[in-house]
């Protein structure tokens, strides 16, 4: 009996030092101290192997263990109703969470709009690598190794020998369209691309552009106007002029800029115009017959044209923002606005 006292005793201190923390420690000790095959029991079971005169003291240690064993799991009772208690009170009719619905970034906005413009005219998609060799960027394109208007191209080498480059155009695009050789060619090329800029406003390292190209026979300056003037009165509407410039690019001759009436003053001069009363839209013109003969295609049967926009400005046009930097900063203030835009 001496020895199952000590063992009782051990007991005692192993309940003194007992903290459940859940619901699920505290059923544990229930069932080592309290439940059918637990300790409890099994020393009551204990009390007939005792001597009589043993019997009452023996009897008496035991009570006290058991009202220990029990006061303790009373104590910490709160933890399993405090669990079921939790369940009980859920409000299933409360409304759940909502789900947050995202928002098209304005730049996916303007270039999907541009797309389908053009798809109406039978322009189909085009598109190739962002990492481009001096081929398909520069060379092809009559911008030779040493050409100056490579300087305002400036871009991020990935090996200078043999070039690899990120494309500064998606006029890459293009020039892989043309080798291919399957004419007539009426595509559109959507993309990304790179330039070695300084980021600011007005600037930044990468942006987006949309290029068309059309060549087939006979294609001339007037049906390049044409595709331009539908193209910027459906995506800008119908109040505004339009203007060509002329201009140089070393891959179109003739080259020109078209230009729109400012579409914030209405072309009586603001900070967006420059107090001009004008915004460049694009850069356009005839495909240079030695770009056509560079890409295998016959320069004296084939023409064609070519033009070039930048999806940012188009979206800071159309939607009048004016630092190009907020497109990239993924600033939800700022995204959110274009909630209802599709
Ligand atoms: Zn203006």
């Amino acid at each position: 009996m001496e020895q199952i006292v000590q063992q009782i005793e051990a007991y005692k201190q192993e309940i003194a030092a007992f903290q459940p923390k859940t619901a699920e420690e505290l059923e544990q000790y229930r069932i080592k101290f309290l439940g059918t095959k637990g300790l409890v029991k099994a020393l009551f079971g204990e009390m007939k192997s005792v001597p009589n005169e043993q019997k009452k003291e023996f009897g008496q240690v035991l009570n006290s263990f058991k009202l220990l064993a029990e006061g303790r799991y009373e104590e910490f009772e709160h933890l399993k109703n405090g669990a079921a208690d939790a369940s009980a009170h859920q409000d299933l009719t409360l409304p759940g969470e909502p789900h947050r619905l995202g928002t098209r970034h304005p730049i996916s906005i303007v270039r999907n709009k541009a797309i389908r413009i053009f798809e109406r005219l039978g322009f189909t998609i085009a598109e190739g690598p962002e990492i481009e060799n001096d081929w398909h960027n520069f060379t092809a394109l009559n911008l030779d190794e040493n050409h100056p208007a490579r300087d305002m191209q400036d871009t991020f080498y990935v090996h200078n020998n043999p070039d690899w480059l990120l494309r500064t155009h998606t006029s890459s695009v293009q020039v892989r369209v043309m080798e291919e050789g399957k004419l007539p060619i009426r595509i559109i090329c959507p993309g990304r691309v790179y330039r070695n800029e300084t980021i600011s406003a007005r600037a930044h390292c990468f942006f987006h552009q949309i290029e068309g190209l059309y060549i087939a026979e006979n294609v001339s300056f007037a049906d390049l106007k044409q595709t331009l003037y539908y193209f910027v009165q459906e995506f800008f509407g119908e109040n505004f002029k339009v203007r060509f410039r002329p201009s140089f690019f070393p891959f179109t001759e003739p080259s020109a800029e078209m230009d729109i009436s400012c579409l914030i003053c209405g072309g009586e001069g603001c900070n967006v115009c420059k107090h001009t009363g004008w915004v460049e839209i694009l850069g356009c013109g005839m495909v240079h017959p030695q770009v056509l003969e560079n890409c295998g295609i016959d320069s004296k049967k084939y023409t064609g044209f070519a033009f070039g926009m930048g999806i940012e400005r188009l979206t800071m046009l159309k939607y009048q923002i004016k630092d190009l930097r907020l497109f990239s900063e993924n600033d939800l203030r700022f995204l959110k606005q274009f909630q209802g835009a599709v």
